[in-house]
């Protein structure tokens, strides 16, 4: 219960009283009641003496006749401030104001307004949405059952001090929450102050994943150079040792170290392509580029690895120029990645197949969508969400047997959402997959 200073109530004369949607008033002044009272007792006594006067009763009935009077008009007048003062003790508090109740609903986040006994006062929609169990005029303490949040509020109401506390919510969703409970001094109804406690809770959960990714993205990193480099300090010490006077072996490690270094340099190529990317990710690329020449120049650089692999590239391309709004750069590298990972991992089955086609849309214009197919074993249906994060390999040891880094896609991915495009991958077991990327339509 919050007390009511007594100057307060003196210069009020009362305290609040709840309405039926529950915002307090003021109730009639002292000054008000006393004028009222002097009124009936005044009009009383002025008609018991002219009674009296006239003989029609004798002055001891006049007399006990206006006691009478003066206690009906003073003993409700007693009653209705008891009844008053029960409101208080039940929990109306001068702080339930209707701005202070405005300014916690305003609250972005889920906020809660305590009094310093810890019953609420005021709470939001949001905050009504994170624990349902919270009532107005009640504990906050048996709604709230966590044992982190229960001990930070106990110690805000005892100390009058801040606390802050991160706890994992399991209601609907499991979540990362922090509760802030700030002590506050809230304008009371009678021009006063009084010390409250504002609860506020802050979803930390888009920050923890954030912080989880960076810490996986940076144990992946290492853990990826780490492997080439072991291997490429291991040879340097055969060589140096047991291999020092074997040419044969001298020439098939130094074949296999610049192997290692070659994939230690593509993964920091990948990895530098990849921040640079996502550090102009809100900038649509603006240059007019026609997709044909861009495709059959990947297709050209890739064509001795097409060989080696003994894989045929059909290429389908429309007849009119295929202009997109891109980055030249950063098309090469899509095309160039998706038509090497259909070369290396669908290999067997001997042909690779990219199309441009242009499709018209809705609003007039038309949409580019290039399809890189291969007809090699496929992907399992589990894999197909996860193949765009970053180092996620369906076959760890196959994509490293290919001098691949587990970031190809997620750089695909990242261009083409920085093209605002769209990439789908289908595959179905053992007939192969087909990788598409769609522009986004070109008006005429
Ligand atoms: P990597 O450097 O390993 O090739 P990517 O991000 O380009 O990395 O590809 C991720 C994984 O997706 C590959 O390791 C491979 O397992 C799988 N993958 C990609 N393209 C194909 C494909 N055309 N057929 C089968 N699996 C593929």
């Amino acid at each position: 219960m919050i007390a009511q200073a007594p100057d307060e109530q003196a210069r009020h004369g009362g305290p609040l009283v709840p309405t039926t949607d529950k915002i307090p008033v003021p109730v009639t002044p002292w000054a008000d009641r006393l004028r009222h009272a002097a009124i009936i007792l005044l009009a009383a006594g002025i008609a018991l003496a002219a009674l009296a006067a006239f003989g029609e009763i004798s002055a001891t009935a006049a007399g006990a006749v206006f006691v009478c009077v003066a206690a009906a008009a003073l003993v409700p007048w007693r009653l209705h401030d008891a009844a008053n003062a029960r409101e208080e003790i039940h929990g109306v508090s001068p702080v339930e104001t209707p701005v202070v109740r405005a300014i916690v609903a305003g609250m972005p986040d889920p906020a809660v307004l305590l009094d310093r006994a810890g019953r609420v006062l005021h709470l939001n929609a949001a905050a009504a949405q994170l624990a349902p169990a919270l009532r107005v005029r009640e504990l906050a303490q048996f709604a709230l059952r966590n044992p982190e949040i229960v001990t930070a509020l106990r110690e805000a109401i005892a100390t009058a001090e801040p606390r802050r506390v991160s706890y994992l919510d399991h209601a609907l969703i499991e979540r990362w929450l922090e509760l802030i409970i700030v002590p506050v001094q809230v304008p009371t109804a009678f021009g006063g102050l009084d010390q409250c406690m504002l609860m506020t809770f802050h979803d930390l959960t888009p920050l923890r994943r954030v912080e989880e990714m960076r810490a996986d993205f940076v144990a992946n990193a290492s853990h990826e150079l780490r492997t080439p480099l072991a291997a490429l300090s291991g040879f340097i010490d055969t060589l140096q040792g047991p291999a020092r006077d074997d040419p044969k072996a001298r020439e098939r490690f130094l074949g296999i170290m610049q192997a290692q270094a070659t994939r230690m340099a593509r993964l920091i190529d990948d990895l530098l392509s990849l921040s640079r990317v996502e550090l102009s990710a809100h900038v649509r690329p603006d240059t007019q580029i026609d997709l044909a020449p861009l495709i059959k120049q990947v297709a050209d650089g890739l064509e001795p690895l097409a060989k080696e692999r003994q894989v045929a590239i059909d290429i389908e391309l429309p007849e009119a120029p295929a202009v997109i709004a891109g980055d030249r750069e950063e098309l090469l590298r899509v095309f160039e990645n998706l038509i090497e990972n259909a070369l290396k991992y669908g290999a067997s089955g001997g042909r690779v197949a990219v199309a441009v086609a242009a499709v018209n849309s809705s609003d007039g214009g038309t949409e580019y969508r290039v399809a890189v197919r291969d007809f090699g074993p496929g992907i399992a249906p589990e894999h197909l969400p996860r193949l765009t994060e970053r180092f996620y390999r369906v076959d760890v040891g196959d994509s490293r047997a290919q001098g691949g880094t587990g970031l190809g896609l997620s750089l695909v991915k990242h261009i083409v959402n920085r093209h605002r495009g769209r990439l789908l991958i289908e595959s179905v077991l053992k007939k192969g997959a087909t990788f598409t990327v769609c522009f986004p339509p070109v008006k005429p």
